[in-house]
Formats: structure tokens, C-alpha cells, sequence
């Protein structure tokens, strides 16, 4: 039987993209084989895939200056491949660290090229974040790099920044969670495990006239617009990721799009950041404004109570509520695919365990 999966990633899918996959796992569409049978340059593959892409651009409503590439590599592949691709214009970069993921960035991308750690919110454990509009950047930045998700510390910056330099995000927790313009920015990439799809495939949306400036002496499977030349077909991408992410989209669309999984998210987010506030038991350490719709960090007043949480919240079929292991206490992922109600039975257990035991 299905539980309610809070896991930060690999995450829930939804049970309607699941059913449909299952229905497809011995055949699709009458060819006599599955989708993952079948070669990438099949002109039934090649149909889906571009449908895939025509459904992303549709509805994250991206611009036509931008390029959408499904890579592999996951999102720290783009720590790399980021800095190689545009270390050459200028030599240097200014990066925004304010969790786990864009420290590893910062220390990945430092290997290649000259970065500089422009802000750091690291001092008090990664619980607060700035605007980016507010920092001062240095002349020669080729490009910003920031993430406006932090999924393991559950900090986040809300605002979409307007600035004057070439601005990367890695999106990877918060990618199709609400609308955003994807005009402010040069790169966008996330690793799909967390709310786009099965693991293994990584999107990146690129603008086109960034892209060309790309070093061109680097390996074709570094270079994003070798990628885009073959439509992100190099050599053979993740077939069955990229048929359930292209899923994923059309559930999105039958759904209601961005602005309805906005309104949810909000909803259930706000629900559990209630809940946790009005709570002595529980807590969450991240500044207001900072707070993550997606990732939900807290603590138990008694960490000794924890692995008690674990096990009776497993036994109320409530998974994966464990924090990352590098900053302890519980974390609920909230992703598109988590229903409201798998939220509201999440804080009817909170509840019940705080009344034993609080
Ligand atoms: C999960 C995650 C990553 C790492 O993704 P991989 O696909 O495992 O490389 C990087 N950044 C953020 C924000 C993440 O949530």
C-alpha cells in the first residue's frame, strides 16, 4: 500500500503518472514494446520528447530566446559544467551561499575558476538568506550563481532578483512549485528527482545568447550548445526519465498549471508552518521571510524523543520524515505531488505525538 512520502529526493510522483506508466510498462501505443525498449532516435521517442519540451516551455511560459536541454549529470554536474562553459569570459564569478547545495557549488565551481563567496549565511547554520537586489557584485562577475531553495536547510529566497549581471539558479527543489519569469535569467537548472520526475535527468533552460558565449574548445558533451544542436541528443539521454517527466507536465497541465499548485503549496506549507509555530514541542530555526514552501525542516524539543518520531510516524504510514544527516532533527518535503491531505494527516500525527510525549 501507498504511504505519504515526504522524501526530500528522490520524491512522491504522482499516483495518477504512476498509473499511467503502469499501464504502459509492457506496451505504449501499440508499437509491441515499452518506451524504454525502444531507440532515442525513433521518431515515436523523438515525438515524445519534444511534446515533453513543448509541455515545460507551455508551462513555465518560457521565453523563445531560451534553450530547454534534458541532460544528465544531476544538478552538481552543473557545478562543473557551469564554471567550465563560462569561466573563460572574464575568469571570475560571485556566488550567494546559503545552505549545503550552493556551498558545494561554491567549492566545486572554485576548482575551475576564480569565485568569489559574495554572501554567506553559514554563521548561523544556513537560516537566513538575502536579497539578492540588495548585494553589491563584483565588476568583473561573468555570472551570479544562487539558489532561491535550499533543500536540506529549507532557506529560501522568494524574490525573483532583478540585476545586472548574467543570474544561474539551481532550481532543483523549487522548479514548477509557482510561476516565476524566467526572463531574469541566464541559466536555470534543476535535477528532476525532486519535483519533476524519476532521477537521472537534469533540465536546464538557457538563454540562447548566453549559450553562445560558452567556451567552444571544451569536450561536446560540456558544451550546452553542442546540446542544443542535437536536441539534447548527444548520445543516448535518460529515455524512461524523460517519457515520466514529460508525465509530469501533462499532469501539471491538467491540474491547473503553476498558478494551481502556487495556491497549494502556500496552503499546505502554511498549514504545517502554523502548526509548528503554535507548538512549544516543535520548532523551525529559518527567519520568517525565508521559510521554504517546499522543504520543512523542524526540530523536536527533545531530540532524544527522535527515533521514537521515526518509528511510530512510519507506523501511521508517514515516510522519510528524517532530516538530512548533516543538520539532524525531521524534514517534511512537500513537493507538487504531495496532496494536501498527506500534509494534514502529517499534522495530525504531530499532534498526537506532541500529546504523548510533549
Ligand atoms: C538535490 C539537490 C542537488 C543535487 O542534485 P543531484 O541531482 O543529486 O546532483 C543540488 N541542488 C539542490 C538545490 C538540490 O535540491
Amino acid at each position: 500500500m501507498r504511504k505519504w512520502n515526504f522524501c526530500a529526493g528522490p520524491a512522491v510522483i504522482s499516483e495518477d503518472v504512476l498509473l499511467e506508466v503502469q499501464s504502459e510498462t509492457l506496451e505504449y501505443n501499440d508499437i509491441g514494446s515499452s518506451v524504454m525498449e525502444i531507440s532515442h532516435r525513433s521518431k515515436i521517442y523523438k515525438n515524445l520528447a519534444n511534446e515533453a519540451k513543448e509541455d515545460l516551455k507551455e508551462i513555465l511560459s518560457i521565453p523563445e530566446n531560451f534553450e530547454i536541454l534534458f541532460l544528465q549529470g544531476g544538478a552538481t554536474f552543473q557545478f562543473t559544467m557551469i564554471p567550465m562553459n563560462f569561466k573563460h569570459l572574464t575568469g571570475t564569478a560571485d556566488y550567494v551561499t546559503t545552505g549545503t547545495w550552493t556551498k558545494k557549488a561554491l567549492n566545486e565551481g572554485s576548482k575551475i575558476m576564480n569565485i568569489n563567496n559574495i554572501y554567506s549565511s553559514e554563521d548561523d547554520n544556513f537560516t537566513y538568506a538575502p536579497d539578492l537586489e540588495k548585494l553589491s557584485y563584483s565588476k568583473n562577475a561573468s555570472y551570479v550563481h544562487y539558489c532561491p531553495n535550499e533543500t536540506i536547510q529549507g532557506n529560501a529566497i522568494h524574490k525573483i532578483p532583478k540585476i545586472d549581471k548574467p543570474l544561474i539558479a539551481d532550481m532543483s527543489s523549487v522548479i514548477l512549485s509557482a510561476p516565476f519569469d524566467v526572463s531574469n535569467f541566464a541559466l536555470i537548472y534543476a535535477g528532476a528527482q525532486k519535483n519533476i520526475g524519476p532521477a537521472g535527468l537534469t533540465i536546464v533552460i538557457i538563454d540562447k545568447d548566453f549559450m553562445k558565449n560558452g567556451n567552444p574548445n571544451l569536450p561536446n558533451l560540456l558544451r550546452y550548445s553542442e546540446h542544443s544542436k542535437s536536441d539534447s541528443m548527444l548520445n543516448t539521454p535518460p529515455t524512461f526519465s524523460w517519457y515520466v517527466a514529460g508525465k509530469v507536465f501533462k499532469w501539471i497541465k491538467k491540474c491547473g498549471g503553476l498558478d494551481y499548485f502556487k495556491e497549494q503549496n502556500n496552503l499546505k506549507a502554511s498549514k504545517l508552518y502554523d502548526f509548528i509555530d503554535k507548538s512549544d514541542f516543535y520548532s523551525n530555526p529559518v527567519k520568517i521571510e525565508n521559510r521554504s514552501i517546499m522543504n520543512i525542516p523542524f526540530i523536536l524539543s527533545d531530540s532524544l524523543l527522535e527515533s521514537a518520531f521515526l518509528a511510530e510516524s512510519e507506523q501511521n504510514g508517514l515516510l522519510n520524515l528524517k532530516g538530512h544527516r548533516s543538520v539532524g532533527g525531521m524534514r517534511a518535503s512537500i513537493y507538487n505531488a504531495m496532496p494536501l491531505e498527506g500534509v494534514l494527516e502529517l499534522i495530525k500525527f504531530l499532534d498526537y505525538f506532541e500529546k504523548k510525549y510533549g
